[in-house]
């Protein structure tokens, strides 16, 4: 990669220029959103449900994004065009843009738009080989009903919570349950259980995002004739499960072998787990909006 440039004020600038103001509303409430998106050898996977879910969540908390999708394609494409990248991970920021120390997001006059592009490893590629131990956090996801998942906000603090009871644990992702204690999602990611043959992932109003990951798997796990299904779930499924898997845009499709200190399963990454993982893996380098014409 050349010395990396970030989209930041109508601009690409260097990453050591990439700075905003400390009366940003993104920094000062969280009061923004954002979005996590791949590109694979010069594929942008599934840009356009991407740029919905990001829309929709301007629309929910009425932030107005100053351009509009076509352009901000544009604006991505050149942004990784720019840093010559085939492969990587794109980050984009929409903060309510700067205002005063007063929380009044009317007093924000102008959205900040910020892309990053990067190089991305999330976990080493031999935790794909080996799968993954995590925990259950006793933080619980926060409501539906008080901040809808589904509006991606940088208010990430819940989901900062539950990464330190992970780290605390020694292991790299944790689960959360929802206030009822049914099992929601992981930090960062979303989750399935396999029992049976069938795939199950908790539906998003019990407070899971709906990932454009899981939604993909979704779709590959019926193209391959597995029943896949959307379920409320508690620890319990997830102790007895066949096998365990998570999903996301950065960690894709990885295999859980231990909960809790319960073994899932043969203890390895399973049968359908690396059958939906290669479906996964084909998809993208088939789908997506072409950065190199
Ligand atoms: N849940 C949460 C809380 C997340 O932050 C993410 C990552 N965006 C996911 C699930 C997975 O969503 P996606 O597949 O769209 O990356």
């Amino acid at each position: 990669m050349t010395e990396q440039l970030i989209f930041l004020a109508g601009q690409l600038v260097k990453k050591q220029d990439a700075k905003i103001s400390v009366y940003d509303h993104g920094f000062l409430y969280g009061d923004g959103i954002f979005e996590g998106i791949r590109v694979y050898n010069g594929n942008i996977f599934r840009l356009e449900e991407h740029l919905i879910r990001l829309y929709e969540s301007a629309q929910s908390i009425m932030l107005s994004i100053p351009y509009n999708i076509d352009e901000l394609t544009t604006i991505i494409i050149d942004t990784i065009k720019a840093n010559e990248l085939q492969s990587g991970y794109i980050r984009l920021v929409i903060t309510r843009g700067i205002g005063d120390l007063g929380i009044d997001p009317f007093k924000c006059k102008n959205a900040s738009v910020i892309v990053i592009v990067e190089p991305l490893a999330l976990f080493p590629e031999e935790l794909y080989q080996t799968g993954l131990k995590i925990v259950s956090a006793s933080t619980r996801r926060n409501r539906s009903d008080v901040l809808s998942p589904k509006t991606k906000s940088l208010n990430y603090l819940n989901n900062v919570l539950v990464k330190i009871e992970a780290n605390l644990a020694g292991v790299p992702e944790a689960l959360m349950m929802n206030t009822d204690g049914y099992v929601a999602e992981g930090s960062a990611d979303n989750i399935f259980i396999i029992k049976n043959k069938e795939l199950i992932t908790p539906p998003g109003y019990i407070g899971a995002l709906e990932g454009i990951t899981r939604n993909a798997v979704l779709e590959v796990a019926r193209s391959k004739g597995y029943v896949a299904r959307e379920d409320v779930f508690t620890r319990h499924d997830v102790y007895v499960a066949d096998e365990v898997f998570l999903t996301g845009t950065a960690a894709e499709v990885i295999a859980v072998i231990e909960v809790d200190g319960r073994i899932i399963g043969s203890g390895k990454p399973g049968e359908i787990t690396n059958d939906i993982l290669q479906g996964f893996r084909e998809i993208v380098e088939l789908d997506g909006v072409k950065v190199y014409k």
